[in-house]
C-alpha cells in the first residue's frame, strides 16, 4: 500500500510540474525577450492639424521575435500586463527611446512631442515620476515635451492619489492624455475636477465622421467639451483627407493617423524627417 501511495504522490508532483512549465512558458518567454533586448520601439508620427508639421510621435512597443518575426501589442501586452512585466518593458522602452532620440536630436522639430503609453499600475509605482525625470534630463532643455498616455478607464479607476500625482507630473514639466477618449466612461465629470492637458479622440469617433449627423454629433460634443475645458485634442486614427478636413475644421489641434504615417522604426522614421509631411 506504502509504495501504491509513493507512486500516486509522485505522479502528482510529476504532472502539477509539467502544469507549472507550461502555465508560466508565456511569462517567462517574455522575460526572456526583454533580456535580450527585442521589445523596441516603433513610432508614429503626430502632426499639427493646422500646418501640416511633425509635432512628435507616440512610442508603440513590438516584440522584434527572432523566429517569428514581428509581433504586435495585441499579442503581448495583455500578457505584459497580467505577469507584471509590464513596468520592466515601460523602462526600457524609455531607456531606448531615450537613446535613440538624444542621438538624433538635431533632426527632430523642437520642441518634440513624445506619447509614452503608461499601464494604470505603472501609475501607483512611485518610481513613474523618476522615469519621467530621468528621460527628461537626458535631452538638452526644453528640447521635448513628454506626455504619459492612460486609459481613460484605467485613469479613474486609479483616482485615490490622482490630484498628487497629476501635481507631481506638472511640477516636473509632464503632461497627462486620456487615450481613447469616450470609449469607457459616459460621466465626464472627472474632466473637471482634475488637471488633464490632452484628450486623444478614440478611432472609432474619427471613422464615423461623416456616416451620419448623429455619429457626427457625438464627436463634436467631445470636441466642444475639450474646448470649454481647454484642453487640448488629439485625434486618432485618421485615414481619409475628408476626416482630416473635418477634425481640422473643427479646431482639433493633432492628428495622428495612417493617412501621414503608420508606427514605423527608428531609421524609417529619420528618413521621413527629412522630407515634408505628405498625405
Ligand atoms: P493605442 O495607444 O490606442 O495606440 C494606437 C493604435 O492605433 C496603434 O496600434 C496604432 O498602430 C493604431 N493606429 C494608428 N493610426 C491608425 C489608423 O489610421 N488606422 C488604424 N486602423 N489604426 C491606427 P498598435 O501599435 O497595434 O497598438 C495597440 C495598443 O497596444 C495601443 O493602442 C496601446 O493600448 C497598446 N500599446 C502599444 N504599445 C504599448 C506600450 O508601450 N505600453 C502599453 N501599456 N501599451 C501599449
Ligand atoms: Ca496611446
Ligand atoms: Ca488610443
Ligand atoms: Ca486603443
Amino acid at each position: 500500500v506504502s509504495y501504491f501511495l509513493l507512486a500516486i504522490i509522485l505522479f502528482a508532483s510529476f504532472v502539477i510540474s509539467l502544469l507549472y512549465i507550461f502555465l508560466t512558458a508565456p511569462r517567462r518567454n517574455f522575460q526572456q525577450a526583454l533580456l535580450r533586448n527585442e521589445l523596441i520601439p516603433y513610432y508614429q508620427p503626430v502632426i499639427s492639424a493646422a500646418d501640416q508639421k511633425w509635432c512628435g510621435v507616440e512610442v508603440l512597443a513590438r516584440w522584434q521575435h527572432p523566429k517569428k518575426g514581428l509581433i504586435m501589442p495585441g499579442q503581448f501586452i495583455g500578457l505584459a500586463e497580467r505577469s507584471k512585466l509590464i513596468i520592466p518593458m515601460t523602462k526600457q522602452l524609455m531607456k531606448i527611446v531615450a537613446e535613440n532620440l538624444l542621438a538624433n536630436i538635431n533632426c527632430l522639430p523642437n520642441p518634440f512631442y513624445i506619447g509614452f503609453n503608461i499601464h494604470s499600475s505603472h501609475l501607483q509605482h512611485h518610481d513613474l515620476i523618476d522615469d519621467c525625470k530621468n528621460f527628461l534630463a537626458t535631452f538638452p532643455p526644453n528640447t521635448i515635451t513628454l506626455t504619459i498616455e492612460i486609459v481613460e478607464s484605467h485613469f479613474v479607476e486609479s483616482t485615490n492619489n490622482l490630484p498628487t500625482l497629476l501635481n507631481e507630473f506638472h511640477k516636473i514639466g509632464v503632461t497627462v492624455a486620456i487615450d481613447d477618449f469616450g470609449t469607457g466612461y459616459s460621466n465626464f465629470g472627472y474632466l473637471q475636477k482634475y488637471k488633464i492637458d490632452h484628450l486623444k479622440i478614440d478611432r472609432l469617433f474619427v471613422s464615423r465622421i461623416c456616416n451620419t449627423p448623429s455619429e457626427t454629433h457625438l464627436i463634436e460634443t467631445i470636441i466642444s467639451l475639450a474646448k470649454k475645458l481647454n484642453m487640448d485634442l488629439i485625434a486618432e486614427g485618421v485615414e481619409t483627407i475628408e476626416q482630416l478636413h473635418y477634425l481640422t475644421r473643427q479646431g482639433v489641434e493633432f492628428i495622428q493617423g495612417f493617412l501621414f504615417s503608420k508606427p514605423i522604426p527608428l531609421n524609417e522614421m529619420l528618413v521621413l524627417l527629412t522630407k515634408p509631411m505628405k498625405r
